[in-house]
């Protein structure tokens, strides 16, 4: 068989895998059902109408648009198969490579709670954040049309995890009912309630970070319910497992994620958290040919015997380019490597002014501005995978980031802009149905 690399999915992962395979002149076909690439880390931008979805989608096309050798197929992939390499797509026709990269993500883990699936609405994909927007920005509108006729509870809105995508989610939408009030556009801003289970905020961050995250969102005009879990979600409402209930038409689900559809069914006896388990070299047992990277993986922590690294745009895009270096020493008869992860800290933006970050091989902990400069950094370099104009984005994200003047309301038109400058057909497409990714 012709040589030819087949990469399932254009995220952070594969995306950094097809460039890598691309630049050493390497047959790629990259699938994606998507014709762009998301950028999940700023979801919760467009979720609060403060950036338009495009901003965050990025056309495959656009980025592979100097790489001749790499071919990008727009398609569903209804089933792979690690063991013959090979992809089936919707219509039903098959894609078959010497080497099969699967790079397909995650998706959102409702842990069997009635109702979740079909009320809540998740925030992992562009069109998870547009169908978001599109149902607060209704009601929003609504509000203000009725003005002090309007309905308790109908702006109130629950966010269930208290992860960083829960935090992040619940320092914007704050601080956008802050702004629509002190504007004078709603005389009742709705209640952001944040629950978890747990006993902290941002539970993977140190106790520092724990209270800081608290008290922000507390600033802003958050509830936060610590201790409590969802036990089901309904169209009007979400009832907690300690029998109390909130009355809401918005249920954001941050509550956690497993390994892709497509991993369940792929060969390999999923592992942990639905994702498949690989070697040290990001390949997988007993399936020759086969790597599997980003958040669909469980990749093996060296510096923490029996863990697995965290779903993290920078392993996603380290492993998907180092998988990528494998093919190519495997084609060139060297031995391959094992995967060495260059941690970049985690960090969270909680609102405007607010940010947390932990850096360094010690974990050393940052605040405010000088861990927003931090998250910056690593978003940046994250973006840089996709777009060439990162200055743009760092231009927003300080604006952002500085602008005091809440006031200014996006909630609804002209949202501030990254200026991307792509080219005028640079399009996505993006399709608001829901599909299981
Ligand atoms: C809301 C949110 C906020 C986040 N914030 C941060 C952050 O601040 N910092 C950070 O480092 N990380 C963050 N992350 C995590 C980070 O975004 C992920 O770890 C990373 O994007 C994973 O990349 P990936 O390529 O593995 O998967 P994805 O980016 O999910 O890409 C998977 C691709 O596969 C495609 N696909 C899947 N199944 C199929 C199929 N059957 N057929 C066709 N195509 C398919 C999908 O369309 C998608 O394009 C965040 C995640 C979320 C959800």
């Amino acid at each position: 068989m012709a040589e030819r690399v087949l990469v399932l999915g254009g995220g952070l992962a594969g995306v950094a895998c097809a460039l890598e395979l691309g630049d050493k002149g390497v047959d790629v076909t990259l699938v994606d059902r998507n014709d762009y690439h998301q950028f999940q880390p700023l979801l919760y931008q467009v979720a609060s109408s403060q950036l338009p979805a495009e901003d965050i989608a990025r056309p495959h096309r656009a980025i592979f648009r100097e790489h001749a050798t790499v071919e990008v197929v727009n398609a569903g992939v209804s089933r792979a198969d690690l063991s013959t390499r090979s992809l089936t797509l919707e219509d039903g026709s098959t894609l078959q490579g010497s080497h099969l990269v699967l790079a397909a993500g995650a998706r959102p883990n409702f842990f069997g709670v009635p109702g979740a699936a079909e009320h809540a609405f998740p925030l992992y994909s562009v069109a998870d954040a547009e169908r978001l927007r599109l149902h607060l920005q209704r009601l929003l509108e609504d509000a203000i049309d009725q003005g002090s006729a309007m309905q308790p509870g109908q702006l109130d809105v629950v966010v269930v995890g208290g992860g960083p995508t829960g935090v992040e989610t619940t320092g914007a939408l704050a601080e956008l009912m802050l702004a629509l009030r002190k504007s004078g556009r709603l005389t009742r801003p709705g209640q952001i309630t944040l629950v978890d289970r747990g006993d902290a905020l941002l539970a993977q961050f140190s106790s520092k970070a724990h209270s800081y995250a608290a008290a922000r969102l507390a600033k802003a005009g958050a509830v936060v319910r610590l201790g409590v879990g969802v036990a089901a979600v309904k169209p009007d409402g979400v009832v907690f497992d300690d029998g109390t209930q909130i009355s809401t038409p918005t249920v954001i689900w941050g509550g956690g994620e497993s390994g892709a559809t497509v991993a369940q069914s792929a060969g390999p006896a999923p592992g942990r958290g639905g994702r498949i388990d690989v070697l040290p070299d990001l390949s997988v047992a007993g399936y020759p040919g086969c790597y599997v990277v980003g958040d669909v993986a469980n990749i093996p922590d060296p510096t923490s015997p029996g863990a697995s690294l965290p779903q993290l745009g920078s392993v996603a895009q380290q492993s998907g380019k180092w998988a990528a270096e494998n093919i190519v020493r495997a084609r060139n008869g060297t031995p391959t490597s094992p995967f060495v992860y260059k941690d970049k800290g985690i960090m969270a933006m909680i609102g405007r002014n607010a940010a947390v970050a932990e850096v360094g091989k010690h974990r050393h902990q940052v605040e405010g501005p000088l861990a927003f400069a931090a998250w910056l950094g690593v978003h940046a370099m994250l973006l840089s995978g996709v777009h060439s104009k990162t200055d743009a984005f760092i231009t927003w994200a300080w604006d952002y980031f500085d602008r005091d003047h809440a006031a200014t309301i996006e909630a609804s038109a002209n949202p501030h802009r990254v200026a991307w400058a792509d080219h005028g057909e640079d399009v996505p497409h993006i399709v608001l149905e829901r599909v299981s990714p």
